[in-house]
């Protein structure tokens, strides 16, 4: 499915999360990296070791859920786009999904967006929280989607306006 059309089935997606203990300790990453590909600068971007060593540059990430912080340094350094960080007490109603994001122009901080599921389909509305774009990002800029929080699991990208 995942060679076919993109999406990845949903037992990976499922055994690529953290458990629900683990989110409500606080942010954490997500790796949605599915594909045997020689690729590894992740690896590299986590500097407390939280991602286990590849022992091959085609092997997937393992990440190491309890030891990761979701700092999210490691998001801007993944050219597959293919890591987020899910804050799910990000307040006392509201969750926020860190998203990799390439597009121009940026979206803008407070502004609503409707929010997409890993297929693309619409799920909901989401609020642009944060937009992170250092010179250090290398033109790959984080957006902090806020969301109702029973959502973070769901929501995977965005779309602005009526585009
Ligand atoms: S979010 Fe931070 S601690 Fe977690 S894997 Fe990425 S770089 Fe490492
Ligand atoms: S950098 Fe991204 S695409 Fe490459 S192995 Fe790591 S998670 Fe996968």
């Amino acid at each position: 499915m995942l060679e076919k059309t993109g999406i990845p089935e949903a037992g990976k997606v499922k055994n690529s999360l953290p458990s629900k203990e683990r989110l409500k300790e606080g942010p954490v990453a997500v790796f949605e990296c599915f594909t045997e590909i020689p690729c590894d600068p992740c690896y590299y971007s986590c500097s407390i070791g939280a991602i286990k060593e590849f022992e091959d540059i085609n092997d997937l990430p393992e990440l190491d859920f309890a030891a990761c912080t979701g700092c999210g340094k490691c998001i801007a350094n993944c050219p597959g786009l293919a890591i987020f960080v899910l804050d799910y007490n990000y307040s006392e109603e509201e969750g926020v999904v860190r998203i990799p994001y390439e597009y121009s122009p940026l979206p803008e901080e407070g502004e609503k967006v409707q929010a997409l599921d890993r297929s693309g389909e619409v799920v909901g509305e989401a609020r642009v929280e944060k937009v992170q774009n250092s010179k250090s990002q290398d033109k790959t800029a984080i957006i902090w989607l806020a969301m109702p929080r029973e959502q973070i699991l769901t929501v995977r990208n965005f779309k602005r306006g009526e585009d």
